[in-house]
This record gives structure tokens, sequence and C-alpha cells, in this order.
């Protein structure tokens, strides 16, 4: 058993992430005491730093609002190997490297019981309602809530718990209608997952928009059929042809801000689906008439079921979807990884080897 555990937490908006150890205890009933190896960087822990999101028209919803608490741990995407699990407990054991489903619900409503507790209405996902992965160690409450990876790089393996995830939530949904032309916003941590996913499980032509040709190129070598830079002159009609001319029948807002929002409804055609993901924020003005003239379905997207998640792992053992891992950092250096997320330094996943 450790003595202590390191983590590197929030304790306050903005404020640098304190590097903490906390007294350790043996796992409770149902409990797995997990050793992290890596735990991925997603923008998400940036706006629980910034405490919380853009509503648009000067409003914030604070993150506390919501019923986060600071201190707080964060880390979602977290990979490691079981160190003690409670007796009794028999479906993972000391040794096996594990992925945690970080999307807790309250287990007991009819949506958890349904298998999707990603949007319970009481969430306790870990990372941001209860401590994550910027830890050398963690307790899942249960052990319900890990998939086995052995032999999987647990470094790649981190971003099918929430980038991949909530990437293939967004890809299933845009894609029930079997859409000739995908349009995805935002080539970040989600977006690239996005593309990979789209050409592993639809037939679908896919065009990727973001404003830094660096990103744009990663887009291409994941399988991008067409990239856009959304600072060019003629952006919608670039993507307009790339589309045949009529438009794309579904885009996925991976950013979700006003400029890309309104690029969706520019280029999303006639009886199309725009699924919105990203949380960036904001608002933006919507022509009411559009969306009953045009037929338009609008979707939001959020993390995803500990079902797909089993289904995303199966995927990337077979090599058809490879997540990328372009930094990785120490637990002490936290704060750079989140910084260097806001500064738009990170290509695909950065992740922190506790
Ligand atoms: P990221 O920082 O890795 O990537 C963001 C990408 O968007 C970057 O490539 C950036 O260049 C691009 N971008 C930013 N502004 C743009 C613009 N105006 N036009 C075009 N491209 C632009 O972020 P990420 O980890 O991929 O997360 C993206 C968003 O999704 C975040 O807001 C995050 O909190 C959110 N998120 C949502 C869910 C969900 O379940 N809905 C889950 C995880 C993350």
């Amino acid at each position: 058993m450790f003595a202590s555990v390191k983590s590197a937490r929030i304790t306050g908006v903005g404020e640098r992430l304190k590097i903490t150890a906390m007294p350790d205890r043996a796992p409770g009933p149902d409990e797995v005491l997990v050793r992290v190896k890596s735990s991925g960087v997603c923008h998400s822990d940036l706006h629980l730093w910034e405490g919380g999101y853009d509503m648009g028209d000067g409003k914030f919803m604070k993150v506390t609002d919501r019923g986060v608490k600071y201190p707080v741990t964060p880390g979602h995407e977290i990979a490691g190997t079981v160190e003690a699990v409670a007796p009794g407990v028999e479906s993972v054991r000391a040794g096996d490297d594990v992925l945690v489903y970080p999307w807790i619900g309250c287990s007991k409503c009819p949506t958890c019981r349904a298998g999707n507790e990603n949007v319970c209405d009481s969430p306790r996902s870990i990372g941001i309602f209860q401590d994550g992965g910027y830890a050398d160690h963690i307790i899942v409450p249960h052990y319900k809530y890990l998939a086995k990876i052995d032999g999987m790089s647990l470094d790649e393996a981190t971003s099918l718990a929430c980038s991949g995830l909530t990437a293939y939530t967004a890809i299933k949904k845009a894609s029930a209608s079997s859409p000739e032309n995908i349009v995805i916003i935002g080539a970040g941590g989600l977006g690239l997952m996005g593309i990979q996913i789209g050409k592993a499980i639809t037939d679908s032509r896919i065009i990727c928009v973001d404003l830094d040709d660096k990103k744009l190129a990663t887009a291409k070598d994941m399988g991008a059929d067409v990239t856009v830079n959304s600072k060019g002159k003629n952006v919608v009609q670039e993507i307009m042809d790339a589309c045949g001319g009529m438009g794309a029948e579904s885009v996925i807002d991976f950013v979700n801000a006003p400029p890309t929002a309104g690029l969706a409804f520019d280029v999303v055609r006639k009886r199309g689906s725009i699924t919105l993901v990203g949380l960036f924020g904001g608002s933006f003005p919507l022509s009411l008439v559009t969306v009953p003239l045009k037929s338009l379905t609008i979707q939001g997207a959020y993390t995803g079921s500990y079902k797909d998640m089993i289904e995303l792992v199966e995927l990337a053992k077979k090599n058809t979807i490879a997540p990328m891992i372009s930094r990785r950092y120490s637990l002490d250096d936290a704060n750079d990884a989140l910084e260097d997320l806001k500064a738009r330094k990170i290509i695909g996943r950065a992740v922190i080897n506790p």
C-alpha cells in the first residue's frame, strides 16, 4: 500500500495547480485502487480550471454552480494498473491494466439504469465532481467502471475515455442518416479522434476545418479527405465545393463558438444535421425560419456511455483507430500541460505520467 496520494489539484479559479500529498486509504466495498500511469489533458480541464463556461451575452456559468467543489483534482482520461481491490471484487485483480470510465451518474435513475450515466441529472464524474487522474493513485468508486486494456499503450488508451468516446458519440449521431459528407470543425484532441472514427465506422467523406495549418496537416495524416483553414477568404465556398456544391449532410462542431457555429449553419445542406460538442461557448444569432425551412436537426453530444467506451477499446485493439499522443508531462509539470494546451501548442493529446 502507498503512503500518501500525490496529486496536482485546482484550489481556486485560475490559480496554479497545487502539488499536494493526501493520506491514503484502502479501497472500501466494490472500490478499486488504481496506480495512475497516464492521464490525458483535455480542454475541459481548462474550463474547470477557468471556473466555467462562456454562455454568451456577457453571461458566465460557474462550475461551482453546477456542483463542483474546489479543491478538486482534475483528470478524467485515466489509465493505470490495479493495485488493490475490495474483498469480493473478482472482475479485476492486482496487476491488471485498466481504463477508467469517468462519466459516473447517480447509478439509480432510469437514465443510469439504461446505461447512460454520462447524461444523468446528478453527475458524479471523476476529475470534475470527484478527484481525478492528475494523481499517482485513484480510488475508483466501483469495479464496474473499469475496462481491461492489457497489451494496449496506456498513454493512447487514456483518449478512449473522453476525446475518443465523445467523438464516437458525435460520429454515431452525425452519421445516423448515412451522410455522403461530414464536416468536422476543430482538429484538436476530439476532432482528430472524430476523423479516425469517422473513417473507421462510416463511408462518409470527411472535411476538416481548423484555423491552424499544423493541426490540419495532422488531420490529413489521420485520414481527412479535405482540409480547410477557417482563416481563409472563401471558407464557405471551399467547403460547399468539397461537398459537391449543395453543402454537408452533417456538421460536427468540436469547437462550438460563435464563428464555428455560424459556419456550421452556413454549410449545412437541406435536411442536414448539426451536432454541437465543443464547450468554447458564447452565443450567436440564429435565423429561426432556417431550421424548419431546411428541416434541420440540431443536436448536442456529451461524452458517451460505458458500453460505447468498450466498443471503442475493441476498435483500438484492432488498430482501427490510434489516438495521437504528442507530449508527455510529469505530475510536477501539470501547470505547464494546461498552459501549453491553452496556448494551442498541443497536437492531438498531451498526457501526464504521474
Ligand atoms: P483542443 O484544445 O485539443 O482542440 C481545439 C481545436 O479547435 C484546436 O485544434 C484549435 O485550433 C481549434 N479551434 C479553436 N478555435 C477555432 C475556430 N474559431 N475555428 C476553427 N478551429 C478552432 O480541445 P479538445 O480537447 O479537442 O476539446 C474541444 C472542446 O470540446 C472543448 O471546449 C472541450 O471542453 C469540449 N469537450 C466537450 C465534450 C462533450 O462531451 N461535449 C467532451 C470533451 C471535451
